[in-house]
């Protein structure tokens, strides 16, 4: 599960590590009043505009702008509340914007001896399944070109295991801090923000708990070495433990999801949708594996990956048909089921009932693309004579052999 960098702001705030003040907002109209509200409260006219969306690569896509007055905030709320976002992280459709963050802007001090440079730090906690540990990541190239750096310069990231039982220890934390090059009182303001980090991954149980950029102010009066604060924030949760984190649970934005997957979940189907046009129906998730592999192996390319699971009702499969073919890009689909919990007569039943009751966008009913249907398992003489005897109400379907059978047929079918 993700969140929003808003509500990843909350979470580093709670647990100790400093984030400049923020507010939501979801409308153009409300831009230029709560900039001035930042601005007042802040003391300075720098306020910065992000758009609110479970992707990152904001900056790059003008979705992360800095600006000085009411106008200008007005000026890019509205373009970002009318405009898609698309960045390198969300494909060529992009993603609608709901919600913006208007934060307190924070000047960036200039790396010293680095001309153009600034002070911005990639730092970020998350399991390395490699070393079987949760490890801290971080670098002193952090900011907008992150991806870039850890694949040309590997050697520029720092990982530190963090102990199983102890996790992050002090010592770690301050070498990591000389590692990146923290200088006097800065040394101690990222030590603590890099234990609360890891604090808070072990908390709340998190698979990715990202700060990028951490930065550095210039020098003031009041802080001489100037201050280290976090101005991004993301976090993923791991899925399965978010059942003992009502907190967490109560920060899901079912709008930021795809709304086919949410559909999925809400009947036990396991769904995740690709960018192919066969569509996938299968029992059990290594079959279903072993069906886009199949699939791509004769050429063709999988709309989705779809489990129905082991003991799927014909609810379940009607729903699995529906979901499938909501996707405007599927062109043909395959079933591929093996009947070991479930019976293969009762499946086809399902399939026939499911297929011919399915309601297409033009309000007819019927199944109208091709539809390739392998079974296997107890009762498969059965169940394939149900399919056999209902070429009448299933024009498109075509009965196959086995897998390959299955995949060269639905390739053919879908050209
Ligand atoms: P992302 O591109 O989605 O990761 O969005 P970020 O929040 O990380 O912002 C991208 C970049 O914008 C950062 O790396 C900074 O260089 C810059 N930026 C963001 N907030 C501020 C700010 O308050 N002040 C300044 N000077 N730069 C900022
Ligand atoms: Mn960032």
């Amino acid at each position: 599960m993700k969140i929003h960098e808003y509500q990843g702001r909350q979470l580093l705030a709670s647990f100790g590590i400093p984030v400049p003040a923020g507010t939501v907002i979801e409308s153009i109209e409300q831009a230029a009043t709560t900039y001035k509200q930042i601005a007042s409260e802040s003391g300075s006219d720098l306020v910065v505009i992000k758009a609110q969306v479970h992707a990152g690569g904001r900056g790059k896509a003008g979705f992360v702008k800095l600006v000085r007055s009411p106008q200008e905030a007005e000026e890019a709320a509205r373009f970002m509340l009318t405009n898609r976002m698309v960045s390198v992280q969300t494909g060529p459709e992009g993603l609608e914007v709901k919600k913006l963050l208007l934060a307190a802007g924070v000047d960036i001090a200039d790396r010293p001896g680095t001309p153009n440079a600034k002070e911005e730090f990639y730092l970020a906690i998350t399991t390395d399944r490699g070393s079987r540990r949760n490890v801290l990541i971080a670098s002193r190239e952090g900011g907008v070109d992150i991806e870039t750096v850890a694949h040309d310069r590997p050697d520029a990231i720092i990982k530190e295991p963090l102990h199983p039982i102890m996790g992050l220890q002090q010592h770690q934390a301050r070498k990591v801090a000389f590692d990146l090059g923290f200088k006097g009182s800065q040394v101690s303001q990222a030590v603590k923000i890099m234990l609360g980090l890891a604090k808070l991954f072990e908390a709340k149980d998190c698979a990715l708990a990202e700060i990028n950029p951490l930065i550095i102010t210039p020098s003031s009066a009041t802080h001489p070495d100037g201050q280290v604060l976090a101005i991004d924030a993301k976090f993923t949760f791991d899925d399965n433990a978010t059942f003992r984190h009502k907190d967490i649970q109560a920060m899901f934005d079912p709008t930021e999801e795809n709304p086919a997957e949410l559909r999925a979940q809400r009947f036990g189907l396991s769904y995740i949708a690709l960018d192919g046009n066969i569509g996938c129906l299968v029992n059990g998730a290594g079959l279903a594996m072993a069906t886009m592999d199949i699939v791509k192996l004769h050429g063709g390319s999988p709309a989705n990956f779809l489990d129905v699971g082991g003991s799927a009702t014909e609810e379940a499969v009607t729903e699995a048909f529906s979901i499938i073919l909501s996707d405007h890009n599927v062109k043909g689909v395959m079933v591929n089921i093996f009947g070991g919990i479930m019976r293969c007569d009762v499946i086809a039943a399902g399939i026939i009932n499911a297929a011919t009751k399915h309601k297409n966008p033009d309000g007819s009913t019927g199944f109208k693309v091709p539809l390739v249907v392998r079974l296997e398992g107890t009762n498969v003489e059965a169940g394939r004579k149900l399919l056999a005897d209902a070429k009448a109400s299933l024009p498109t379907l075509q009965p196959a052999t086995d897998l390959t059978d299955a995949a060269m047929k639905v390739c053919k079918a879908v050209g």
